[in-house]
């Protein structure tokens, strides 16, 4: 297969005439591991050389219709089992997760460009989590009972159905196991469509999952592009539920095709987050997190920290100490594990953080960091995507650069004067999913985190989750909750049954 091309409209990709040897990712539909309808493929490049790494199903509308079919036949067995029976299903799965974890962390650094560490202690480490959190939450989960002077109000949750669980390519089994489990322990089935620039640990979780020996149907898997098989599942008539994590565009245009059924939705999307920091504030430990909060996993998550607010009278001194720790930070070769950033997932991407660059010098901002290729970046990962973590200063708060989501490793600061300027700029932007605050005052970090409209605000920390609390956006960062109890809520349907008793 060396030399063909799938022709899919993607970016010219690099076939290694030596790569025969790269595997073909399959779907995974009632059980059985098949190909696409189509029988067409698309390419999965390596952000680090630009190379295939494997091929995936170019699946469409007759594949995602076969998977939702499966699911469909499987619910009444699956929905039957107790909770505590489903509990078992995941804490099988999270056992079988935990033996390959490496594996995981392997297949995620090789497709996403991120460093081998961060793919271990997050990725890999939180995809397991995540089975054996909603084993545990759903085996204490206790249906609520209202009584009245002459009637018991009893609610039971049923399983909503089908449910279409469409993930993005930045945390590819984080993100998509944070579905699966909760959907499964509530007793839906599930057609899962996984981002097609990073396929790879999907395809593990259904060998997984195959291996386990779960009932066939309960969970498919469907690869693709998202105009192809992930507008098929969320306009398919036969999907009672989608599960969205992605873009705020891609949001919309699945809110509209997900509405044509009243489909139960949950809309995970994009962010541009504030951090502040106050003058009070200890440095020492603020940088590295404030670091931290910028550029983990090269800026793409979603709740990266990429406008940095500055009390101006502690400004200077925070740029210095900023600056400092950014060019320190080592970027190059994910599988060393002294690597800190690594490559951006696609050359389109890094296309898009590129001109927001661009932008930003047309809009008056100066680049105090990066904001071009490493240098030393070794010869055999000369086509991959790189960027230097880059830091901009002097825009506006209400520029196109400071407002709109770059998702990159880009971060621009500003100054502000008091509390109230520092909440006009944190909220001057359309997204609202996540902030930080830091400050050694714990009232006046509670206060201004409670002014910021988001869905989430951390203290002194970042990135610091407990799952068993609500996570979600406000304005175009998405509709719904997931996490814990919010989780369980959103993958069934509560039911009162009134029992009237004179
Ligand atoms: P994306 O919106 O391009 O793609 C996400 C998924 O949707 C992919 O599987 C894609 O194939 C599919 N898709 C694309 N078009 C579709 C359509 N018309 N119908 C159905 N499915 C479609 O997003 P991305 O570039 O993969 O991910 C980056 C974005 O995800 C960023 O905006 C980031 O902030 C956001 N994100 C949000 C969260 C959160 O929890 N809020 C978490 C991670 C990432």
């Amino acid at each position: 297969m060396g030399d063909e091309c799938c022709n899919s409209g993607c970016k010219p990709c690099l076939l290694d005439p030596d790569d025969g040897d790269i595997p073909d990712l399959l779907n995974y539909i009632d059980g059985e591991f098949t190909t696409a309808a189509s029988e067409e493929w698309l390419n999965d490049l390596s952000p680090v050389t630009g190379m295939r790494i494997a091929r995936v199903p170019n699946s469409n509308e007759d594949d995602i219709d076969a998977a939702v079919t499966a699911a469909r036949s499987a619910l009444p067995e699956w929905a039957a089992f107790s909770r505590e029976e489903r509990a078992t299903w995941l804490d099988k799965i999270a056992d079988a997760l935990e033996v390959r974890s490496e594996e995981v962390a392997q297949l995620e650094s090789l497709d996403t460009g991120k460093p081998i560490t961060l793919a271990r202690s997050v990725d890999a480490a939180r995809s397991i989590a995540n089975f054996r959190f909603f084993a545990e939450q759903v085996r204490e989960f206790t249906p609520e009972t209202f009584e009245m002077t002459n009637a018991t109000n009893h609610v039971i949750y049923k399983p909503v159905g089908v449910a279409g669980l469409i993930t993005p390519w930045n945390l590819p089994l984080y993100l998509l196991s944070w579905k699966v489990a909760p959907a499964l322990a509530m007793g839906n089935t599930v057609v899962a469509k996984p981002s097609e620039l990073t396929p790879m640990t999907a395809s593990l979780l259904a060998e997984i999952i195959d291996d386990v020996g779960l009932p066939a149907g309960v969970f498919n898997l469907v690869h693709g592009t998202g105009i192809n098989a992930g507008s098929a599942l969320t306009s398919h008539h036969d999907v009672d539920l989608i599960s969205f994590t992605g873009g705020t565009a891609t949001g919309a245009a699945v809110a509209a095709s997900a509405a044509s059924n009243f489909k139960k939705l949950s809309l995970e999307l994009g962010g541009k987050n504030a951090t502040i920091v106050c003058a009070d504030a200890d440095l020492d430990a603020t940088i590295p997190g404030v670091v931290r909060a910028g550029f983990l996993n090269q800026g793409q998550v979603c709740l990266c920290g990429s406008r940095i607010l500055i009390e101006e009278s502690i400004y200077d001194e925070f740029v210095g100490k900023f600056l400092t720790a950014v060019n320190d930070m080592p970027v190059g070769d994910p599988s060393d594990p002294d690597t800190t950033l690594g490559a951006l997932v696609s050359s389109d991407h890094l296309e898009k953080v590129m001109s927001y660059i661009t932008l930003s010098q047309e809009e008056g901002g100066r680049i105090l960091a990066g904001g071009n290729k490493p240098e030393g970046i070794p010869e055999q990962f000369a086509n991959g995507n790189w960027l230097s973590p880059t830091v901009i200063e002097g825009l506006s708060p209400e520029s196109r650069c400071a407002t709109e989501e770059i998702f990159g490793p880009v971060v621009t600061l500003h100054p502000f004067a008091d509390e109230e300027e520092a909440l006009a700029i944190a909220n001057a932007t359309d997204y609202g999913l996540a902030g930080s605050v830091w400050t050694r005052d714990l009232e006046k970090g509670k206060r201004i985190a409670e002014g910021i409209d988001t869905g989430m605000v951390w203290v002194n920390t970042w990135l610091h989750r407990d799952l068993r609390t609500p996570f979600g956006g406000v304005k175009h960062s998405g509709v719904g909750r997931e996490g814990g109890r919010w989780s369980l809520s959103f993958y069934s349907h509560a039911v009162n049954i009134c029992l009237y008793d004179e």
